[in-house]
């Protein structure tokens, strides 16, 4: 095969042509050196592990699949989460890792993108068996990954705990605990304050600016959440103290619906308590589905990809879009939105208070010496809020929609740093 032939891509998937056709728009419109631009279409490290993996009953071994995929190395390490997820494949892996490289950069976190993940479904495990795959899958990954060189985080099916296991095993194998490997631990572990809320806080703090952009009040806006998971719970958390009603809330059982405000705090509580909104008393139950065709002004799809497509685009009512899931809405309902004039502040820019916050975590890990929650919190919403104002001013200056305009200034950003560290050798 030669470079040429792009038929027969490792990482070949519809998502992750989705992120290069996305990627080759901006780098058209942008006159992107056509050989930055081919450097940057491909990860530039890919692994691939399948291991055995024991139930509790101890009968079966089944072979688990699991991946890191590493997509620019030159601005730093690399971060990104690891996702646990029945589908999860190669080519998924690699899209997102190209996303976080641009997330990365249109917030200044000197990382590129990374993105890991296990074909496993972890609603299904016992805590042990979770801790079973943690453990095999980091050993397995153990050779590409370090505070130096690849930092993982939680993503989608993983949490604070798997983060606690996977800092533990990388620290048992190298004879000393090493914090800096992984984001997202606990706070005992070297784990930031304000880490966990850091998502969805930072999805909200760009709520004021998008609303003065559209030409409404944030206090009494109405705001619906798909998802209700590690950012969309905080996200609804952040809304609700910001004076938003907060009328709709979904998980993997359906939504809830209260047309004059859920009250997040109790929802939170019914969560923590049975795990799943199903059952919770206080509100309306309706599909999943519906959660994006409710009145709102704010839709905030914080859970999974794929989710806003050609069917419900037109449908839904929302004049702004915060993105708090990673590649939320697809190509053609993004174009179907932009013609019907609803503000969409894209994925690459609205969730990136989890790198961010995650990049902070690093640094006081790195350095032994840890912030104050006000120290982290003010810090998150000064990048937050400037990026976005460099952003918009990028869409206006080029007039372009503001996930161009967000792609452009990651891509800009990524480019001018190969060009200036040259080819090796
Ligand atoms: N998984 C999160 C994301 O997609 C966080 C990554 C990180 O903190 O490194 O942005």
């Amino acid at each position: 095969m030669t470079s040429s032939d792009r038929t027969m891509l490792e990482w070949e998937s519809p998502m992750y042509r989705e992120a290069v056709g996305q990627f080759d728009q901006v780098a058209r419109l942008m006159g992107l050196d056509e050989n930055v631009a081919d450097r940057l279409r491909f990860p530039q490290k890919a692994t691939v592990v399948t291991f055995p993996f024991r139930r509790d009953t101890y009968r079966d071994v089944e072979t688990l699949f699991g991946y890191r995929v590493q997509h620019l190395t030159t601005m730093g390490p690399t971060k990104g989460g690891i996702r646990f997820a029945p589908d999860v494949n190669l080519g998924e892996v690699a899209a997102l890792a190209m996303l976080m490289t641009w997330k990365c950069a249109i917030v200044g976190v000197p990382f590129g993108g990374a993105k890991g993940g296990v074909r496993v479904d972890p609603l299904e495990l016992s805590r042990a068996e979770l801790q079973r795959v943690t453990r095999r899958f980091t050993m397995e990954i153990i050779n590409v990954i370090g505070p130096e060189t690849d930092i993982p985080a939680p993503d989608m099916g993983t949490n604070e705990q798997v983060m606690a296991w996977l800092m533990d095993t990388y620290s048992q194998h190298v004879g000393h605990a090493v914090p800096a490997v992984v984001t997202g631990k606990p706070p005992a572990l070297g784990g930031s304050v304000a880490r966990r809320e850091a998502t969805g806080r930072g999805l909200m703090f760009l709520l004021p600016q998008a609303a003065h952009h559209v030409g409404f009040d944030v206090a009494g806006a109405r705001v619906a959440i798909h998802g209700f998971g590690n950012v969309g719970r905080y996200a609804a958390v952040a809304a609700s103290e910001m004076g938003c009603r907060v009328v709709a809330v979904s998980d993997i059982t359906g939504a809830i619906y209260r047309d004059d405000g859920l009250d997040v705090a109790s929802v939170a509580k019914w969560v923590d308590e049975h795990r799943f909104l199903e059952g919770y008393p206080d509100a309306d139950h309706i599909p999943g589905p519906d959660l994006f065709l409710v009145p709102c002004d704010v839709l905030v799809p914080a859970a999974t990809q794929g989710v806003i497509t050609r069917e419900n685009a037109p449908s839904i009512q929302a004049k702004v879009i915060i993105e708090g899931a990673n590649n939320p809405t697809n190509l053609d309902a993004d174009e179907i939105l932009r013609e019907r004039g609803v503000f969409i502040v894209p994925d690459v820019l609205a969730n990136a208070g989890g790198v961010t916050v995650s990049y902070f975590e690093w640094v006081q890990d790195v350095q032994k010496y840890f912030w104050t929650e006000n120290e982290i919190v003010g810090r998150l919403r000064e990048i937050m809020t400037r990026a976005f104002d460099d952003v918009l001013s990028i869409a206006n200056s080029e007039g372009v929609d503001m996930r161009t305009a967000a792609l452009i200034k990651g891509i800009r950003r990524v480019a001018d740093a190969k060009l200036v560290r040259g080819i090796f050798p």
